[in-house]
């Protein structure tokens, strides 16, 4: 499986800096935060100690009264194309409505060709002719994108760790430092030649895009990609850092929207200490330990249901109501909702008047970027 090993020793000090801790903090605090994490080493790496049961029910009201003790500050969440389905956009691993099912007019050789790296730096043409089609920015987040904001907000939102390439996150106000695209993003883009590495904002590729062209660089004429992750590609090198440091401070893990069948985000779940509460909201149960995961000795998978079950709590629903539900239960449903009516209504007004300058018309897309096969090696 992949993991921060994978990273080159010369990286080691470049890791980032530690975000800024609650100003509140004193000294005390943070020797305890220290023990409680070399607890939490310890205990996931030696399996020894038992686990602390910190939620007094698994459910989303016990989740809530957790939030609520004021004990739950790191939070991190892992989201999937399953939170981007009420924006519109189509989870192209779903049966009808998948993105696979509609690439035979591209005549490729076979339909993840389309996301190869080697095939696109030959034949970047379907490439661009589906991301015109799947063009993402013309859509509004979700209540459950909001809910994320709001955690940031309440300064309880470590990190928001998203396999989703729609930029939805960064609409709805999460910003680079608050979110890791595990599979990339269309935000940005770059030129493919490793010379060059030219950059290209999302504004110039949309122009490209709907031109017609075929992007090249200014500088040297090579393709330019956005940098979403191909096959063949390594993940972001700040995915991995990013998980050695988040993880392991992580004090509640919310997923929602995945099923946790992609790796190696799908792992990152058995990277939170034992005791750290983990609670899915999806539309099924998903991450679920199973024989041969024990056998290979992974483990750290969800346990709902059985006897043993004491920190995992399923949730199933959509996303948003989810995420209202949690909201209620916290107190915060009034304010979530006039989130959504306002930033709504802010990007229909822009949306008014970049029509009124000859956008280009709404295209569908799709949330997820290829699976990465990479990390079940
Ligand atoms: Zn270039």
């Amino acid at each position: 499986m992949s993991d921060a090993s994978e990273i080159p020793k010369k990286e080691e000090g470049a890791l980032a800096p530690e975000p800024e801790e609650e100003s509140d903090d004193c000294g005390e605090d943070e020797a305890t935060e220290d023990m409680e994490f070399l607890r939490n080493l310890f205990s996931r790496n030696l399996g020894i100690g038992t686990p602390d049961k910190v939620l007094d029910e698994l459910t989303l009201e016990g989740v809530a009264q957790y939030i609520k003790s004021g004990k739950c500050k790191n939070i991190v969440c892992m989201v999937g194309a399953g939170i981007s389905t009420s924006a519109g956009i189509p989870d192209f691993r779903s049966p009808g409505t998948g993105l696979y099912a509609n690439l035979q007019k591209y005549n490729l050789p076979y339909p993840e060709a389309i996301f190869q790296i080697d095939y696109f730096k030959k034949h970047p043409e379907p490439f661009f002719a589906l991301a015109r089609e799947l063009y993402p920015g013309q859509f509004k987040p979700t209540v459950c994108h909001y809910f994320m904001k709001l955690l940031k907000d309440k300064g309880l939102l470590r990190r928001c760790y998203s396999q989703n390439i729609d930029t939805l996150e960064r609409v709805a106000g999460l910003e680079g430092d608050d979110l890791i695209e595990a599979h990339g993003t269309f935000y940005t883009s770059h030129c493919v030649s490793f010379c060059c590495r030219k950059e290209y904002s999302l504004g110039w590729m949309k122009e490209k895009i709907f031109s017609d062209d075929v992007p090249r660089c200014e500088k040297c004429s090579s393709l330019v990609k956005p940098d979403i992750v191909f096959f063949g590609e390594n993940l972001p090198l700040r995915f991995f850092t990013s998980v050695k440091s988040d993880f392991p401070r992580c004090d509640l893990l919310i997923i929602m929207g995945t099923s946790l069948q992609v790796q190696p985000f799908a792992s990152l779940v058995s990277r939170v200490s034992k005791s750290c509460p983990r609670l899915l909201i999806n539309m099924e149960k998903a991450g679920q330990a199973n024989a041969l995961f024990g056998i290979l000795g992974f483990g750290g998978g969800m346990d709902f249901d059985s006897d043993k079950a004491y920190r995992d709590v399923a949730h199933i629903s959509t996303c948003d109501d989810g995420c209202l539900a949690l909201a209620d239960l916290l107190g915060w449903k009034a304010e979530l909702e006039d989130l959504v009516k306002q930033e709504h209504a802010r990007i229909d007004s822009q949306d008014q008047s970049s029509e009124s300058k000859g956008a280009p018309a709404k295209a569908s897309s799709a949330s997820a970027a290829p699976q990465h096969k990479r990390g079940q090696e």
